[in-house]
């Protein structure tokens, strides 16, 4: 059962000491319930909405972070890149918006645990049968059994994201220095086959870019100079991934990719996105 707690219903302007003071025990209580080390990491403006979901004995939170203005909604998978998830949770606070983010302690992967065995796989490689299997095998725990155990896991997480409801879905991820780069989406290489056209602008860093199936955000952030990759209109290769799965109903997908600790430029990156998103928005999105 998702808990839900909103510190700005306690808010009293008469007396804002007390709606402090609640709002301080109300954390440290959710600091002291189950997922403790997990407890979500509100800022002034923010509430949250905790899932908690099983892969059988494992347990996964997904904490859902609302700012108190609508907006985009960003999705944070992998648990150990926290800069991307706290650049995300800062700027919801101040701007408006939804963050979608897992929490469990394993790292990168989630795992399914049971009678003293781990299976993991890859959050980011789940959202279809294909990705889901391949993940799963990879890590040699491919059964029958896995799979239905992470693909329920999987459609749950989509639920809670609401791909068909959202609108545009930001994905933030976390890299480490040159191990994945805008070079990695040129044809040959390892996400070639689903990159229509590549954008690398020679005074960035190359582990910060952006990755989208929308041709005018692809093309209004190339010319403000930033490292893109623009998705294949029909993508052949089936990773499973989120940008997979949100391209193919429909949705604008934008990851973006920037280095470990690199906050500020996450930050900056952020910023500039959601104003390029206005301005080439969808019509259905125009009014956001
Ligand atoms: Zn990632």
């Amino acid at each position: 059962m998702p808990g839900h707690i909103k510190p700005a219903q306690l808010a009293s302007r008469r007396r804002p000491w007390l709606a402090m003071s609640l709002a301080i025990s109300l954390a440290l209580t959710l600091r002291a319930a189950d997922g403790d080390r997990f407890a979500p990491r509100l800022l002034p403006g923010l509430t949250v909405t905790i899932h908690t979901l099983f892969l059988d004995e494992e347990k996964v939170w997904v904490h859902e972070y609302f700012g108190s203005l609508p907006g985009y909604t960003f999705v944070s998978l992998h648990d150990d890149e926290n800069t991307s998830a706290e650049a995300a949770r800062e700027f919801i606070a101040a701007e408006g918006g939804r963050l979608v983010e897992l929490r469990h302690g394993r790292g990168r992967n989630v795992i399914i645990r049971h009678d003293g065995h781990r299976h993991p796989f890859d959050p980011n490689r789940m959202f279809t049968p294909t990705g889901l299997t391949r993940s799963l095998a990879y890590f040699q725990g491919f059964s029958s059994a896995t799979l239905l155990t992470a693909g329920n896991f999987a459609r749950q997480v989509e639920q809670i994201i609401g791909i068909d409801t959202a609108g545009t879905i930001i994905a933030v991820h976390n890299n480490t220095n040159d191990r994945l780069t805008i070079r990695d989406y040129r044809k040959g290489q390892i996400y070639g086959a689903n990159t229509r056209a590549v954008h690398v602008a020679p005074d960035r860093d190359p582990d910060n870019y952006f990755f989208t199936n929308d041709e005018a955000l692809f093309r209004a952030l190339a010319a403000a100079h930033y490292n893109a990759a623009l998705m294949e209109s029909e993508p052949s290769r089936d990773l499973g991934t989120l940008a997979f799965l949100t391209h193919q109903r429909g949705r604008r997908y934008v990851l973006v990719e920037a280095q470990h600790e690199a906050a500020d430029q996450q930050r900056e990156m952020l910023r500039s996105l959601v104003g390029l998103l206005a301005e080439t928005a969808p019509q259905a999105e125009a009014t956001r």
